[in-house]
């Protein structure tokens, strides 16, 4: 027994159904329930909340999300090998679990989900950063879930909470702390998953804000941030000049100095140059 609920272990299920792992589907799967039971507890309460969960594999995170008492689940997996070994988990938790053999990608997961939502995943590294992408710029703010609770690469982690004055400090931080509050909550070693991959992992907590942390415009502020980290070795007035040719009084009225670069801005002076520019 698996200690968490009455489910053959991991290894046996991934014995039975034959589910080699797949490099190309960015398979490397967690095969304790302790740690994945772990991982949902940094979920939060789930007991009021429907979860979608992409990429449940063979259904270790599922359980654990299950097993923490999830009232629903969505899992939405792209390798139809998995589906059989996720059907055990349904029958095992009547009406709690949806599984939906696709590419998550192409799903609305919102035609299967009733709110108050959570995100839980150990994300494939391939369409992490995208899909994340993704749940931080939906058409309107708040968005439709609470909650973002998501295994990535360490250094895909790092990116998200870094503080200007460094390397990893960029677009994905200042999107990602503009609208949510991200806080990496626990760091994995390659031997926590089968077979390991090369680099360590972390799981982020990102919960959404009720509103954006500062005022702007969300395609004002995109693109003076594309245009400031593309050129991110350059002084700002010359990486931002194509933005506006008073680029200077702006930057300026931001309280940014013209030749400071990218990576030493604060998120709160990029927002103050997106409305200045939209004045
Ligand atoms: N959640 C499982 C675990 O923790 O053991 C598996 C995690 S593994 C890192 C990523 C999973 O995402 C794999 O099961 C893979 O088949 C699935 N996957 C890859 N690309 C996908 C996509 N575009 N849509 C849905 N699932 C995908």
């Amino acid at each position: 027994m698996s200690g968490i609920d009455n489910l053959p272990p991991l290894r046996e299920v991934i014995a039975t159904h034959d589910l080699a792992a797949k490099k190309s589907l960015g398979q490397n799967f967690l095969l304790d329930l302790n740690l994945t039971a772990k991982i949902a507890r940094l979920a939060g309460d789930l007991s009021q909340s429907d979860v979608l969960e992409i990429g449940p594999g063979p259904g270790g995170l599922t359980r654990g999300l299950l097993a923490e008492g999830a009232r629903r689940v969505l899992a939405i997996e792209k390798d139809p090998r998995c589906v059989p070994a996720l059907a055990e988990i349904a029958d095992a938790y009547p009406g709690q679990l949806q599984i939906i053999n696709g590419d998550a990608l192409d799903v609305n997961p919102l035609e299967h989900l009733t709110s108050p939502i959570k995100i839980a995943a150990n994300l494939p590294y391939n369409v992490g950063t995208e899909l994340l992408v993704r749940w931080l710029t939906p058409p309107a703010w708040p968005p439709f879930w609470e909650s973002l609770t998501l295994m990535f690469q360490r250094e895909v982690a790092q990116r998200i909470v870094a503080q200007p004055g460094g390397k990893a400090y960029g677009r994905l931080a200042l999107l990602a702390q503009w609208r949510t509050d991200p806080r990496i909550v626990m760091e994995l070693p390659p031997e926590a998953f089968s077979p390991p991959p090369k680099v360590s992992s972390a799981v982020v907590h990102l919960s959404a804000l009720p509103a954006p942390r500062y005022p702007a415009n969300p395609a004002t502020l995109n693109r003076v941030v594309a245009a400031a980290f593309n050129q991110r070795r350059k002084m700002l007035r010359s990486a931002l000049k194509s933005l506006d040719p008073a680029i200077e009084d702006h930057l300026h009225a931001a309280g940014i100095k013209p030749t400071e670069r990218a990576e030493q801005v604060h998120l709160e002076a990029f927002c103050a140059l997106a409305r200045s520019l939209d004045s």
